[in-house]
This record gives structure tokens, C-alpha cells and sequence, in this order.
């Protein structure tokens, strides 16, 4: 039997067959002593790979990128983006693309190798990662699984036995990144601005067969496939305000074109409900603070837009109103999302026109009495109002729960099945900041268990389990919490 078989890899690479400009084959460098830090038994088993030889010296030679599968072709995908506002060259600076996992279910997964070295794309860098930021890409997707919205996923996180120079001298680690693709806005801006319109058109076709299938009975094919992008990141970014995720980076290189959240770097959820929050230490101008999530998600669509004008229409003019028709669709799609997700947050099945007051009362104290987010719902869910913040106890809060009991009982449906809609809309645990540094913490200095606790609880943040309690408290410590990006 060979080492692929026995792994259970499958591997295509349909992305090396595209023109030879849109990426460049690379193998990932060696590393020094590979260590299996941890591994993701449900996406191996969806992968069909097995744990066992996943964990065995074979297995983790490819996972650190010691070695690569027998019908691999890695490489580095191209891209372009526009960061902060400004428009650079980009591609995968420390990332390597091993193939396309075939699932058991069939499905086309890109498998990438995260830290995995230098490539013609690194500039300046040294294309590695460190096992800190890794654990926490680890970590922060596998959550977002749990709550239910689209993301990459996280295999496995291997430590390389090499330390790599940051500010100090950190673990070097690779993470391997599971993801539906990783053809992103930068991409398309890419093939745009630096290839012709038959890349253009390629590039559009390859991402219609992989991700929007049905786009292809289109008589307007790329105009639907704007539209069907539009739609899914509407409904991902409602999704992340609903549970108060902060990206922190929204870069048009870090927005996917299949709709799922990618790169991990300076995320983190909100505490206390503030339309103003920012986590990352680079966004001085809150650009891509909480509130300004939705405004920064259209700005980067109308970026996609832009690239697709020429495949909209002959005529510039005519493609350019096309496109902007379809960008100021995004508000309403959006909106409708969020609506129908806070409408579920508080138990609510049908429509009414005061809803939407309703909510944003009820936000607008949050704000007011600095009141935890997730807290709050989780409130609400379990009738639970003994709550730290002052809210609950207010009465402000005492005439809004009226008016809001009286709203669920104007609906016909029982308080038992409003009470499970809130248990599936409102997480009881997130992956907190305080508990993921503490997780990341023990595990740089070598104990793994704060991590793998953190991880199950993480899985189900709806169960309402007790031994999620201790999960849901908020920090004590008010110094404000800081992420970093470039790490
Ligand atoms: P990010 O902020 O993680 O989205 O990265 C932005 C760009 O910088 C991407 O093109 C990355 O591949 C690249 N990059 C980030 N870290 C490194 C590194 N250590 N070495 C080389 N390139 C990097
Ligand atoms: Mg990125």
C-alpha cells in the first residue's frame, strides 16, 4: 500500500490547470523537527483521510510539508488586494497549495499548508508562521464552525522545531487549512489588472463550476454569478454581526468568492456590545471596526464588480450600470439577513413592522449600560436576568421586556418552540478572548488541554450544557484586548 492510500489522500489540481500566470508551482521547504500539535479528527474523517496514519511520521511529514502526497502539484495562487484602501500586489507569501482533497462526498477541497515557506509572492517575508497565531486560526474557525457559519476549516497545526524571529523569538508551526477554495476578490482584481480578458473570463468560468454551478443556465452568467456572490457575503457578514465576530481585517485578499470567512489573523469577538470596537492594533481609523463591517463588505464587492465590466456588457458604460444596480442591492440583502437572524435571536417567527424598533431598543441599551452581547441574549433565552451589567435590572429594560413579551405572545406559535428558536440562535459560549489567550498560553508552554477543553466547548455553542457556565463569564481584566496582524 502506498503512503497516499494509506492517508486516504485524493488529490487533484484543477487550479494548476488554469494559466500558468494565475499561480506558481513551489514546493513547501523542509522543516526541522515536525510535531503534531493537533489534529481535527471530524474534518479528517470528512476528508476522508485517516487519523491514524494522519498521526503517523508519514502523515505529519505532510502536514509540516516535510513531504508531499504522491499526486500532489503545489503552489502559490497569485493575487492582488486592496489593503486598508490601497491596491498592492499580493499571492500567497507563506502558503502552499497541495491539491484538491475528492472528498467521500465528492466535493473539490483546496488542502493548504499555512507557514509553509517562501514562495516568489513572500516579498519581503519570511513564509512562516508561528504557533501562537496558528493555534488561534485553529481555534477562531473551528468556532465559527461550531456557531454555524461558513468557514475554512483547520485540520491540523504541526509544530516545525524551528523558531522563527518575530519581535522575540516565537515557535515556528504550519497550519493546514481546509477550505471550499481560495479564490478570492484579490484574485479576480488580479487577473483584471495584469491578464486579459480571456484570463478574465477563464478565471469566471473556473469559479462558476466550482462554487455557482447553477449560474451556468444564466443567459448572464457573470452578471449572476455578481449577484450570487453579493448574496452569499450578505448573508456571512449578517451572520458574523449576529454573533458579534469582528474580523479585523477586511482586505479584498481576504474576502472569498465562495462566501466563507478566511484569514484568521486579528479577529476577535466582541464583549461588550459597541458598534466602535476594534481589536487590531494596525486599525488605527476603525475601518473595519464591528459596525462598519457591513459598509467595508460593499466596498470590497464593488471592488469585484469592477473587475468583472468587462464580461458584463460590450459596452463599459452599460456594464458599469450593471454592476452598480447589483451593488446597491447589497444593503437590503443584508439587511433582510440580519433581520431574519435578530428576529430568531429574540424568538420571533414572523414579520412585524415594529420589529426592527424593537431590536434596536434593545441595542441601544446594550450600548448604554455597556452590556456583554452574547450575555445578553443568553439572558433573554434562559430567563436568566440576574445578569453583572446593570441592564437587565433597569427600567428601561423592565418596559422593553414588556413590550417584547407581548410580541411573543401576539404569535401563535408556543413560548416552548420561541424559547428553542433562541437556543439555536443565540451562542452560549464564543470563543471569548480571555479563554483563547489563556488556551494559547498553556499550550506555548507545552500543556494542551486548556486548548482541547476550549475546543469542545466550542463545538456546540448552543447545547446550553452546564459545563459551558464557566465559559460564558466575561473578562475581569479591563485592559483593552489587542490583536496582530502579519504574525
Ligand atoms: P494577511 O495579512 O495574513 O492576509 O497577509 C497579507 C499578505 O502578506 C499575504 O499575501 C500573505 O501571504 C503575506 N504574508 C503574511 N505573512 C507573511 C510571511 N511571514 N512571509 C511572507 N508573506 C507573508
Ligand atoms: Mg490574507
Amino acid at each position: 500500500m502506498t503512503n497516499n492510500q494509506k492517508v486516504g489522500w485524493k488529490l487533484d489540481n484543477s487550479y494548476a490547470r488554469l494559466p500558468e500566470t494565475f499561480f506558481t508551482d513551489v514546493m513547501p521547504s523542509s522543516v526541522r523537527s515536525p510535531r503534531l500539535v493537533i489534529l481535527n479528527q471530524d474534518v479528517a474523517e470528512s476528508l476522508g483521510l485517516s487519523v491514524e496514519a494522519l498521526q503517523s511520521d508519514d502523515g505529519i511529514a505532510v502536514l509540516s510539508g516535510n513531504k508531499v502526497p504522491e499526486d500532489a502539484t503545489p503552489l502559490a495562487q497569485a493575487y492582488a488586494g486592496h489593503q486598508f484602501g490601497h491596491f498592492t500586489m499580493l499571492g500567497d507569501g507563506r502558503a502552499v497549495l497541495l491539491g484538491e482533497q475528492i472528498t467521500p462526498a465528492g466535493e473539490r477541497v483546496d488542502i493548504q499548508l499555512k507557514g509553509a515557506g517562501r514562495t516568489p509572492y513572500s516579498r519581503g517575508g519570511d513564509g512562516r508562521a508561528a504557533l501562537g497565531p496558528m493555534l488561534r486560526e485553529y481555534i477562531i474557525s473551528e468556532g465559527m464552525h461550531g456557531l454555524g457559519i461558513p468557514t475554512t476549516r483547520s485540520l491540523a497545526v504541526v509544530s516545525t522545531g524551528e523558531p522563527i524571529i518575530r519581535e522575540t523569538e516565537l515557535p515556528g508551526a504550519v497550519l493546514t487549512r481546509v477550505a471550499a477554495s481560495h479564490i478570492r476578490v484579490g484574485t479576480f482584481q488580479y487577473v483584471a489588472k495584469w491578464c486579459g480578458v480571456e484570463e478574465l473570463k477563464i478565471l469566471a468560468n473556473y469559479t462558476i463550476t466550482r462554487h455557482y454551478p447553477e449560474v451556468k443556465q444564466s443567459a448572464t452568467p457573470y452578471l449572476t454569478l455578481l449577484q450570487e456572490v453579493i448574496k452569499r457575503q450578505a448573508y456571512l457578514i449578517a451572520k458574523w454581526q449576529l454573533v458579534g465576530f469582528i474580523h479585523g481585517v477586511m482586505n479584498t485578499d481576504n474576502m472569498t468568492i465562495s462566501g466563507e470567512t478566511i484569514d484568521y489573523g486579528p479577529c476577535a469577538f466582541m464583549d461588550t456590545y459597541d458598534q466602535a470596537t476594534v481589536f487590531s492594533s494596525i486599525d488605527t481609523q476603525g475601518r473595519y471596526a464591528y459596525g462598519n463591517q457591513p459598509y467595508m463588505g460593499v466596498w470590497n464587492l464593488a471592488r469585484f464588480a469592477e473587475t468583472l465590466i468587462p464580461l458584463l456588457d460590450e459596452d463599459d458604460e452599460k456594464a458599469l450600470k450593471l454592476a452598480q444596480e447589483e451593488i446597491s442591492k447589497f444593503a437590503d440583502l443584508y439587511q433582510a439577513n440580519w433581520l431574519t437572524g435578530m428576529r430568531a435571536k429574540l424568538g420571533l417567527f414572523h414579520h412585524e413592522e415594529q420589529d426592527e424598533t424593537l431590536i434596536k431598543r434593545l441595542l441601544e441599551m446594550m450600548g448604554k449600560y455597556k452590556a456583554d452581547y452574547t450575555n445578553t441574549f443568553r439572558a433573554l433565552t434562559i430567563e436568566n436576568f440576574n445578569d453583572e451589567s446593570a441592564l437587565l435590572s433597569s427600567e428601561e429594560f423592565m418596559d422593553w421586556k414588556t413590550e417584547w413579551e407581548q410580541r411573543l405572545s401576539r404569535q401563535e406559535e408556543s413560548k416552548g418552540s420561541s424559547q428553542q428558536l433562541m437556543k439555536q440562535s443565540n451562542p452560549s459560549v464564543i470563543p471569548r478572548n480571555h479563554r483563547v489567550e489563556e488556551a494559547l498560553k498553556a499550550a506555548e508552554d507545552g500543556d494542551f488541554t486548556v486548548m482541547e477543553r476550549l475546543l469542545k466547548i466550542l463545538a456546540d455553542p448552543y447545547a446550553y450544557s452546564p459545563d459551558q457556565e464557566e465559559y460564558c463569564k466575561r473578562p475581569t481584566t479591563k485592559i483593552p484586548y489587542r490583536t496582530f496582524c502579519g504574525t
